[in-house]
C-alpha cells in the first residue's frame, strides 16, 4: 500500500480558456500532507522502514518535512525534523500536528541540516528533500497514473526547486514510453537555479534565494536534474514572484484550492499564456500544491507588492 493518494486529473476550463488550449491538471495539492512530496518521501520512507529504520530525520521545515512527518506517523516510525530559527509558526504547527519531534537549531538551513546529520545513528534514515533515487521513483508514480488514465499530454509543466519533482516526472515519462514529451520547468526569478545551470551548461550554485516561493529555494539543483536535461527535451521558464502570487489568487478563485507561490509559478505560465507553451495542444500542469502558505500570508505578500 502506498502513502500517497491517486490524485484527480482534471481538464481545467478556466486555464484552458486563459491559454487557448486544453490544459490538464494533476491535483497534487490534494495529497494529505499538501503536496506531491509524499509520493517520493512516502516511497522512500517505506523502503527505509523495511530495511529496519527506527527513526526518520529531516531538515526541512517545508513540504518535504511535512511529508516525512506524515509518513512516519502512518508507518509508526518516530520522526525528528531539525529546522532553523527562521521557521514559521505555521510550519511548526503543521509538523507538530503530525506528532514529529521538532528541533529548532541554527540561523539558516545549512546549520539545521548539519545538526540533523550529526544526530544520525545506525538506525536512523535521513530523508533528503530532492536528491535521492528512491524519492524520484516515488514521484514517478504521478506519471504512471496519468498513463493509466488514457490521456496523453504533449508537454508536462512543473515547478523546480532542487529538481526532485523534475527527476521523478522525467523517470515516469521514460518508464511509460513517453520520453518524447517535453518538460517545461518553471522557477521564480529569485530562485532560478535550474535556469542558471542550463544557461551555464553545468552546475551552478546561486549566491542567495530571493523569492517568496520558499519551496523552490534550493541554491543548486541536484546533478540528476542536469543529467535529465541532457537526454530529455527540457525547457526552462521563469516568472516573477508577483506573477506567481497572482496565479495563486486566480487559481483559488477558479478552482477553490489554495496553493503556494511555488506552485503558482507553474500556473502563471497558463494565466499569462506564456510563449513557452506555443505549439502545445494539451499540456499537463502538475499542481504541486504546498501547505506552508496561509491566506493571511498571501494577502500580506500581495500588499507588499502593491
Ligand atoms: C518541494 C516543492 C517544489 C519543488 O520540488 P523539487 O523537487 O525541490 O524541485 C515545488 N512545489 C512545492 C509545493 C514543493 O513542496
Amino acid at each position: 500500500m502506498s502513502l500517497h493518494l491517486e490524485t484527480p486529473l482534471i481538464e481545467s476550463r478556466p486555464l484552458s480558456l486563459a491559454t487557448e488550449r486544453a490544459v490538464w491538471m494533476k491535483m497534487e495539492a490534494l495529497q494529505a500532507p499538501g503536496s506531491f512530496k509524499i509520493r517520493g518521501v512516502g516511497y522512500a520512507c517505506q523502503r527505509y522502514a523495511e530495511e529496519g529504520a527506527q527513526r526518520f530525520v529531516s531538515s526541512s521545515g517545508g513540504n518535504a518535512g511535512l511529508a516525512v512527518a506524515y509518513a512516519g506517523r502512518k508507518l509508526g516510525v518516530a520522526v525528528t525534523v531539525v529546522v532553523p530559527e527562521t521557521v514559521t509558526e505555521r510550519a511548526m504547527h503543521l509538523l507538530r500536528m503530525e506528532n514529529a519531534e521538532v528541533i529548532v537549531h541554527g540561523a539558516s538551513w545549512q546549520e539545521a541540516n548539519a545538526y540533523a546529520m550529526s544526530l544520525l545513528g545506525p538506525k536512523d534514515a535521513f530523508l533528503h528533500p530532492f536528491d535521492d533515487p528512491l524519492l524520484w521513483q516515488g514521484h514517478a508514480t504521478l506519471v504512471d497514473e496519468v498513463a493509466e488514465s488514457g490521456f496523453r499530454p504533449d508537454a508536462v509543466v512543473l515547478s523546480v526547486g532542487g529538481g526532485g519533482l523534475m527527476c521523478g516526472v522525467a523517470e515516469g515519462l521514460h518508464r511509460n514510453g513517453w520520453q518524447d514529451i517535453p518538460l517545461v520547468c518553471v522557477e521564480t526569478e529569485g530562485a532560478a537555479s535550474l535556469n542558471a545551470a542550463l544557461e551555464a551548461g553545468g552546475p551552478v550554485a546561486l549566491e542567495s534565494i530571493k523569492s517568496i516561493a520558499t519551496s523552490l529555494g534550493a541554491k543548486r539543483v541536484c546533478d540528476k536534474a542536469l543529467e535529465w536535461a541532457r537526454v530529455h527535451d527540457v525547457r526552462s521558464a521563469t516568472v516573477t514572484d508577483a506573477d506567481a502570487l497572482a496565479a495563486c489568487e486566480r487559481f483559488l478563485e477558479d478552482h477553490r484550492v489554495l496553493v503556494e507561490p511555488a506552485c503558482g509559478a507553474s500556473l502563471a505560465l497558463a494565466y499569462e499564456n506564456a510563449p513557452v507553451l506555443a505549439g502545445f495542444k494539451a499540456p499537463l500542469f502538475v499542481v504541486c500544491g504546498g501547505a506552508t502558505a496561509s491566506l493571511v500570508q498571501m494577502l500580506e505578500w500581495k500588499r507588499s507588492f502593491a
